[in-house]
């Protein structure tokens, strides 16, 4: 700031002062929170370089924000990717990386049936208006699965890493290996298991998706999504979308997605743990007839998973379902824990549970619901990083108070 002879006046001086020094001597350890909207530069010519792309160089931050490159750039690398974007919401990364596929009109996507509603809906309302034909099936039957895509040719296939809420773990190599074949772009939802436990890049993905609400931020207090693409030639739709469509991540809940991250293994470490023991004992209840855990699945199942995630995680989530298989059993069960908090989300510190049947999966017609296996009494548990004894406990007193 110049000031003019006699000094600046006050309402100048609160604009202005204090702003646009030069940088600090000394690096920041943590990525600043850049909170503006726009950058400026010392001369015209450089701003016109920026934009033209000749120099690097932020303007706007619709367009870019070094507190939302920093993110994005720790995605890429945790999924060994080779380009990554970060949008406002899961559902926006999902969004934008079905975008980046760059479907032809009359184009066919074809996605494992038990997606997260949101993202069924998503297909059917937004993609589907505008002449995107949508199939759903069974991807882990997989010579089925090769067999569909042959015949009807789609320009997309869609599958999450682990399944919700039955949590069946993705043949993901096997489902790449068909995508190629049909010369589909394959897209994964890698919410669930983040890249901690599964990279789906590495088995032949193009794009893994995140939903960063859930696990890479960990602490159910910021919304966010990230899309991660095989190819760098991906990233200019990606920017496209992003620019364009304007569901950018905003620069604080980069910051806070950040900082979780640093965490994300030590976190997973202690909800995988937690989950295999708790899994394990609602085995043997009474109150429980069934439980849904990838370590506990069927042996051909676990083939998938021995190849598919981590070894020895099976992932955070365990699903039960009650032996009173009704929705009234199951809503007692839920209001009588005292630990356990009834939330809508999954991959935070605390233990969530929540309802598929009158939550993500509300929108299913109770007969197809029944079809996939999501009854009235199914409850499906996200397992924080408390003591595992205590959450036994509050689960081992509401059970018998559900079940009276
Ligand atoms: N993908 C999965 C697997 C989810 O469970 C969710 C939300 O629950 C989403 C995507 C959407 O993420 P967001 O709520 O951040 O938009």
């Amino acid at each position: 700031m110049t000031a003019r002879k006699k000094g600046l006046g006050i309402n100048t001086q609160l604009v202005h002062a204090g702003e646009r020094g030069a940088p600090p001597n000394g690096k920041p350890v943590s990525t600043p929170v850049y909170a503006s909207a726009t950058f400026t530069y010392d001369s015209m010519a450089e701003v016109d370089q920026v934009f033209a792309g000749e120099q690097q160089g932020y303007i706007y931050t619709r367009y870019g924000n070094p507190t939302v490159a920093a993110l994005e750039e720790a995605v890429r690398v945790l999924e060994e990717g080779a380009a990554a974007c970060a949008y406002s919401s899961g559902m926006a990364a999902l969004h934008a990386a079905i975008f980046a596929c760059e479907l032809t009109p009359g184009a066919a996507i074809l996605t494992s049936q038990d997606l997260y509603g949101a993202t069924i809906d998503l297909l059917y309302k937004i993609f589907g208006s505008y002449g995107i034909k949508i199939a759903t099936m069974d991807f882990s039957a997989t010579e089925a699965l090769r067999a569909k895509a042959l015949e009807i040719r789609p320009q997309v296939l869609i599958a999450e890493t682990i399944s919700n809420p039955l949590l069946k773990v993705c043949d993901v190599a096997a489902c790449a290996e068909i995508a190629r074949e049909v010369g589909a772009r394959f897209i994964v939802d890698n919410t669930f298991t983040s890249p901690y436990l599964c990279k789906p890049l590495k088995h032949g993905a193009d794009f893994s998706v995140h939903s960063a609400t859930k696990y890479l931020s960990g602490h159910a207090d910021v919304m966010g999504g990230v899309v991660v693409a095989r190819d760098e030639l991906d990233l200019p739709t990606l920017i496209g979308v992003m620019k364009l469509v304007g569901g950018i991540l905003g620069v604080w809940e980069a910051h806070q997605i950040h900082r979780g991250l640093k965490t994300l293994s030590v976190r997973m470490d202690r909800q995988c743990d937690n989950a295999l023991r708790l899994a394990n004992h609602l085995e043997k209840h009474e109150d429980v007839s069934r439980v849904y855990y990838p370590a506990l699945a069927p042996s051909q199942d676990q083939v998938t998973m021995k190849r598919t995630l981590r070894p020895t995680h099976f992932g955070g989530l365990v699903s039960i379902e009650l032996r009173q298989n009704t929705r009234e059993a199951a809503f007692r069960f839920m209001d009588a824990l005292t630990l356990c908090v009834r939330s809508t989300s999954l991959g935070d510190v605390f233990t969530g549970v929540l309802h598929p049947a009158t939550a993500s999966h509300r929108d299913v017609a109770p007969k197809r619901r029944l079809q996939l296996g999501i009854t009235e009494g199914l409850v499906r548990i996200s397992v924080g990083i408390e003591d595992i004894a205590d959450i036994i406990e509050d689960i081992e007193q509401a059970l018998e108070k559900s079940s009276r």
